[in-house]
């Protein structure tokens, strides 16, 4: 059965919004026992990551360097439809996605349709009006 990944990101992203307001994510984060911690660098072996989630304790690790990088693209092109958010949060929501479905929670599902699903929770969630996919391309 092929499973619309990207209604189930909204759908479990719905959980979240009190009647209809955005969360605050730290505070999220921390009811759902994930930690948050921020780094300037991210690993050596991936320069370019800009977030990860990590199980064994629940962790989302937000790395400074490649978020400023990224904003920075994003002035220098003038995508301010792109900066009308907290890039933090943008990608905060998409790993708080991966907590929540950590261990199949939403039944089993693809490398690729977690992903999908991470950015559908990430853009309702983050209330944004562009794609977060577009973020990650860049
Ligand atoms: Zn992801």
């Amino acid at each position: 059965m092929k499973v619309d990944a990207e209604a189930l990101g909204k759908r479990i992203a719905q959980r979240y919004l009190l009647r209809g307001l955005r969360p605050n994510l730290r505070e999220l984060a921390a009811q759902l026992g994930v930690q948050i911690i921020v780094q300037d660098h991210p690993p050596q072996a991936q320069p370019g990551l800009r977030a990860e989630y990590r199980h064994e304790p629940p962790q989302i690790l937000l790395y400074r360097d490649p978020l400023e990088l990224l904003s920075g693209a994003l002035h220098a092109n003038q995508r301010f439809d792109l900066l009308a958010c907290n890039l933090e949060d943008v990608h905060l929501a998409h790993e708080l996605f991966h907590h929540l479905e950590f261990g199949g929670t939403f039944g089993p599902l693809r490398p690729d349709e977690i992903e999908t699903g991470a950015h559908a929770f990430a853009q309702t969630l983050c209330d944004l009006t562009f794609h977060p996919a577009e973020l990650a391309d860049l």
